[in-house]
């Protein structure tokens, strides 16, 4: 489908994945040392699952959940990279092209300033996108409510869609 002049598309991601014992903590598909990972179906990469969801979001394709449902055993313990990768199959399919994606990860632990650059490279590598067109902050919630109390961790995204 040809596209070339269309207005931009935008969509919005969210996720929360809980911190356990006895997981990793994989965001971005980066393994972060950590002393807790995240409870999940899949890998529990929230990072790349709101990202995932915001792509999904520009094509009003529908969530994460539509395409790859947790009642599935296919993806239990996925490798959300690999999720991701099939719902660029979609983007390109469409005729559409990563603009930018523009991603916040809300936690208190682990500090992830360290790991930014490694995660932007893995997000770009599965987006076959350039690390400038990628970017990951991270934020605390100032010790208050499930993230301030290490319960776990959010994350929020955006993604341009352009022709
Ligand atoms: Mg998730």
């Amino acid at each position: 489908m040809h596209k070339k002049g269309l207005t931009p598309r935008i969509g919005f991601g969210y996720d929360v994945h809980a911190f356990v014992e006895g997981r990793p903590c994989i965001l971005g598909g980066v393994e972060i040392p950590h002393t807790k990972g995240l409870l999940g179906h899949s890998d529990a990469d929230a990072l790349l699952h709101a990202i995932t969801d915001a792509i999904l979001g520009a094509l009003a394709l529908g969530d994460i959940g539509t395409h790859f449902p947790d009642s599935d055993p296919a993806w239990k313990d996925a490798d959300s990279k690999d999720l991701l990768r099939s719902v660029m199959m979609m983007v390109r399919k469409k005729g559409w092209d990563i603009g930018n994606v523009d991603a916040t990860v809300v936690t208190e632990e682990p500090k992830l300033n360290p790991w930014l650059e490694k995660i932007r490279t893995s997000i770009a590598d599965v987006l076959e996108c350039s690390v400038d067109q990628i970017s990951v902050k991270a934020t605390t919630q100032e010790k208050m409510g499930f993230v301030g109390e290490s319960k776990g961790l959010a994350v929020h995204a955006v993604a341009l869609l352009t022709a």
